[in-house]
C-alpha cells in the first residue's frame, strides 16, 4: 500500500544525478549524452545549476510542472522547478521572504530561467482563480515581454542581451496568492544604437515580437495614448541618432523630431545648438562647438531612451503595487524575488558599462560566498554538527578595489569628476596608476616600450573572479558625470504631450535656480548594488547558476573547456566541496522515518521508541549505517550518498 505514496520517480535516481555526482562536470563529461539528450540540470545542495541548451525542450509544460508541485527538493529529477517550489513552500508554510538569484556570464540563460520561474509560481497558485490575482499573475508575466522589448539588446554574447538588471518581488497573501509586485531596475545601457544594418542572421522576428509587445502593453494597462508616445519617442531617438538619408535637410530632421515629441522646431534647434548660461544676473545663450553640439545631441538621445525605460517601469510598478492588504486582518504579506540581472561579460571594447555589469557580477559572487558557505555553517551549528572549514577563494578584495571608499576605483573616477576644469579619460587613468599600481588585482601599461617616453595607455586591467577584462578608459569620465544640459530638460519639460512633460519634472527649473551636483552613475550604481545585496541577504535564498556550453550558441557543441572554467569561477568545485565536508543529505526525523520506517522491524509500521530520534537510531543502527551519520538535533545527517543510495534500494525491496 505504501508504494502508492511514493514518487514516480525514484529517489535513487534523482539523487544520483546531484549530489553524488559531486564533480557537476564529470557528470556532464562522463554521463555520455546528458547534455544531448537535455538533462540540463543538477544539484548541489539547495543550488541548481542549469546549462543553457540552446534549443527548446519539452520540459517546461504543465505534466511538468505538476510533478514538482509540493514535492520535496530531492524527489524529483533536478529541475528549475524544485528550485522554484522550494523558495515558494518556505514562503508559504513558514512564511519567510525567499528570494531566487540567477546568475552565470552572459548567454547562459538567467532571463530564460527567471521567466520559466515566474510561469512555475503562476501556474500552481490560485486555484480559487480570484479575478485580481490572475490580474496580477497576468502583469508580472507580460511585464517580461515588455521590459525586453525595451531593455534587451543582441550582443557578440547573446542575440537577447539583458543591458539592465532587474529584480523583481512578487508579493503573495496569507493563502499564497500573488496579490502584486515591485520591479526594481538597474543602470540600463544607453550605448548609441549602432548605425550599420542590424542583425541579418538574427534569431527574433521583428514583426511578430512586435505584436506581442503591444498586445503586452495593452495587458499591463498602457492607454493608447501612452503607447503611442512610447513609439514617438522610440523614432524621435532613431532619427536624433541616425545619419541623414541622402536628400533630407536637417532642418526636416528637426521639425520631424519636433512633432514626435510635441514641441517646436525652432525650440529643438535652440537646445541643439545652444546652451543657456547664467552669468551673475545675465542670462545668454553660448553657440556649441561642433564637439559640444555632437555630444549633447548623443546624451539627449540617450536620456530619452532611459526615461522611457524608467517611466515603462514605474507604470507597471503601478498597477501591481499591492493594494488594500490590511496585515492586521490579512496576516503577513510575503515575498519571492527573482533577481536577473546583466551577466559577466568581457568584449574586445569593453568600457564604463562592462566595468559596472562586471562589478555587479563580483556583488553578487560575493553574496554567494557568503550565503552558501553561512547557511551551511549555521546548519551545522544549530544542530550541533562540527564544522570543517573549506577553503575558497574570496572575492572581496575585488569588490573593495572597486567600491572602497577613497580608495576604490569608483571613488578616484568620482575624484576626478569631480575637479573643475578639463579632467580628461588619461588624466583618470593616471591616478589609477598612482593609487592602484600595486594591487594584485589591478594593472596598467604605463610606459610606451618603443620611445620609453612616458605615455599612459588608454586601458586598465581587472582581475575578476571570472576573468581578466581590459577597459578603455576612453569616455569614463563622460558617462559617469552622466551630464545632460538643462536645454534639453526644459525643451522636454514644455512639451505638449503631457506623458513626455512627465518624464521630465526638473525641467521646471528655470536656469538661476540652483541646482545640487547630482551624484556620479557610478556612485548611484554603487549604492544600488549595496542595497540590493543588503535586500538579498536579508531573504532566504535560492541560487540558480547559469552556464553556458560554448560561445557559438549551438545544442550540439559541448566545449569542455569554457565550461571548466565557468564551473571554477562560479565556486562550484568548493560548494560541492563544502557540501561533501559535511553531509550530503540531511533529513528531519519524522520525514526520514515517513520514507524509511518499512525497512526496519523497530520502526514498521509505528515505533513505540520515546521520540523519532531514536526511532531513527535504531533503524541506522540495525542496518549498520552508524558511522556514516550524524545526529542533529532535528535533524539526520548522512554523509555519503552510498549510504543514502543502499538506503533506498532495502527501499525499493
Ligand atoms: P544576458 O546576461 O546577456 O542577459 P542571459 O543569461 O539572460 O544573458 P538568456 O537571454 O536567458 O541569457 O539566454 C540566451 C539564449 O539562450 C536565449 O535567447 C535562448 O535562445 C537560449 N536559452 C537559454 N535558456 C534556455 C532554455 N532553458 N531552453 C532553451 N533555450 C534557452
Ligand atoms: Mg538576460
Amino acid at each position: 500500500m505504501w508504494k502508492k505514496n511514493l514518487p514516480l520517480n525514484p529517489f535513487y535516481e534523482t539523487y544520483s544525478e546531484s549530489l553524488c555526482l559531486t564533480n557537476f562536470l564529470s557528470s556532464f563529461c562522463l554521463i555520455p549524452g546528458r547534455f544531448e539528450k537535455g538533462r540540463i540540470y543538477t544539484f548541489i545542495g539547495e543550488v541548481v545549476v542549469s546549462m543553457n541548451p540552446y534549443k527548446n525542450l519539452n520540459i517546461y509544460g504543465r505534466d511538468m510542472i505538476e510533478q514538482y508541485k509540493g514535492r520535496e527538493l530531492y524527489e524529483r529529477p533536478p529541475h528549475l522547478f524544485a528550485i522554484a517550489d522550494a523558495a515558494y513552500k518556505a514562503m508559504k508554510r513558514r512564511s519567510k521572504d525567499t528570494c531566487i538569484v540567477i546568475s552565470g556570464e552572459s548567454g547562459a540563460g538567467k532571463t530564460e530561467a527567471s521567466k520559466y520561474i515566474m510561469q512555475y509560481i503562476a501556474a500552481i497558485t490560485n486555484p480559487g482563480q480570484r479575478a485580481e490575482v490572475e490580474r496580477v499573475k497576468n502583469i508580472l508575466l507580460k511585464s517580461n515581454c515588455v521590459l525586453e522589448a525595451f531593455g534587451n539588446a543582441k550582443t557578440n554574447r547573446n542575440d537577447n542581451s539583458s543591458r539592465f538588471g532587474k529584480y523583481m518581488d512578487i508579493n503573495f497573501d496569507f493563502k499564497g496568492d500573488p496579490i502584486g509586485g515591485h520591479i526594481n531596475n538597474y543602470l540600463l545601457e544607453k550605448t548609441l544604437m549602432s548605425q550599420t544594418p542590424l542583425f541579418p542572421q538574427c534569431s527574433i522576428s521583428d514583426g511578430a515580437e512586435f505584436k506581442a509587445v503591444a498586445d503586452a502593453m495593452k495587458v499591463i494597462g498602457f492607454k493608447q495614448e501612452e503607447i503611442q508616445t512610447v513609439y514617438k519617442i522610440v523614432a524621435a531617438i532613431l532619427h536624433l541618432v541616425s545619419d541623414l538619408p541622402v536628400g533630407v535637410s536637417r532642418l526636416k530632421v528637426v521639425s520631424i523630431i519636433a512633432d514626435l515629441l510635441s514641441t517646436k522646431s525652432d525650440m529643438v534647434e535652440k537646445a541643439l545648438l545652444f546652451r543657456t548660461v547664467a552669468t551673475g544676473r545675465d542670462v545668454i545663450d553660448k553657440q556649441h562647438t561642433e564637439q559640444e553640439a555632437t555630444y549633447g545631441r548623443d546624451a539627449f538621445a540617450k536620456a530619452i531612451y532611459e526615461r522611457l525605460f524608467c517611466w515603462i517601469v514605474t507604470h507597471i510598478n503601478d498597477v501591481i503595487e499591492v493594494k488594500n492588504y490590511d496585515t492586521t486582518i490579512h496576516g503577513k504579506n510575503t515575498v519571492i524575488g527573482v533577481l536577473d540581472i546583466y551577466g559577466f561579460e568581457i568584449f574586445d571594447n569593453n568600457s564604463f558599462e562592462q566595468f559596472c555589469i562586471n562589478y555587479c557580477n563580483e556583488k553578487l559572487q560575493q553574496l554567494f560566498i557568503q550565503l552558501v558557505l553561512k547557511q551551511e555553517q549555521e546548519e551545522y551549528q544549530r544542530e550541533g554538527i562540527p564544522w570543517k572549514h573549506i577553503d575558497y577563494f574570496n572575492n572581496q578584495v575585488i569588490v573593495d578595489l572597486v567600491e572602497q571608499q577613497h580608495k576604490g576605483i569608483i571613488a578616484i573616477l568620482d575624484d576626478a569628476c569631480m575637479n573643475v576644469g578639463k579632467v580628461t579619460d588619461e588624466m583618470f587613468l593616471e591616478a589609477l596608476n598612482n593609487k592602484l599600481g600595486r594591487h594584485a588585482h589591478f594593472s596598467s601599461r604605463k610606459l610606451c616600450a618603443t620611445d620609453k617616453t612616458l605615455e599612459f595607455d588608454r586601458d586598465f586591467r581587472i582581475k575578476h573572479y571570472a576573468g581578466d577584462v581590459i577597459y578603455s578608459v576612453t569616455g569614463f569620465i563622460d558617462k559617469n558625470k552622466d551630464t545632460l544640459f538643462q536645454d534639453f530638460k526644459r525643451l522636454m519639460y514644455n512639451s505638449s504631450n503631457p506623458v513626455l512633460k512627465m518624464m521630465w519634472p526638473e525641467g521646471k527649473l528655470s536656469i538661476t535656480e540652483v541646482t545640487k551636483r547630482p551624484l556620479t552613475a557610478a556612485t548611484l550604481f554603487k549604492n544600488s548594488m549595496i542595497a540590493l545585496v543588503d535586500n538579498l541577504a536579508s531573504k532566504e535564498p535560492y541560487y540558480v547558476r547559469c552556464i553556458k556550453p560554448n560561445d557559438k550558441k549551438s545544442p550540439q557543441l559541448f566545449d569542455e573547456e569554457r565550461c571548466r572554467h565557468q564551473v571554477e569561477y562560479l565556486g562550484l568545485l568548493e560548494n560541492v566541496r563544502v557540501r561533501r565536508a559535511g553531509f550530503a543529505y540531511r533529513q528531519t526525523y519524522e520525514k526520514f522515518l515517513h520514507r524509511y520506517k518499512m525497512i526496519s522491524e523497530f520502526t514498521w509500521p509505528n515505533h513505540d521508541l520515546p521520540s523519532d530520534k531514536d526511532a531513527v537510531r535504531k533503524l541506522i543502527e540495525c542496518h549498520g549505517f552508524q558511522h556514516d551519520v550524524a545526529y542533529g538535533k532535528t535533524k539526520i545527517f548522512i554523509r555519503t550518498p552510498r549510504t543514502l543510495f543502499t538506503l533506498e534500494d532495502l527501499h525499493a525491496k
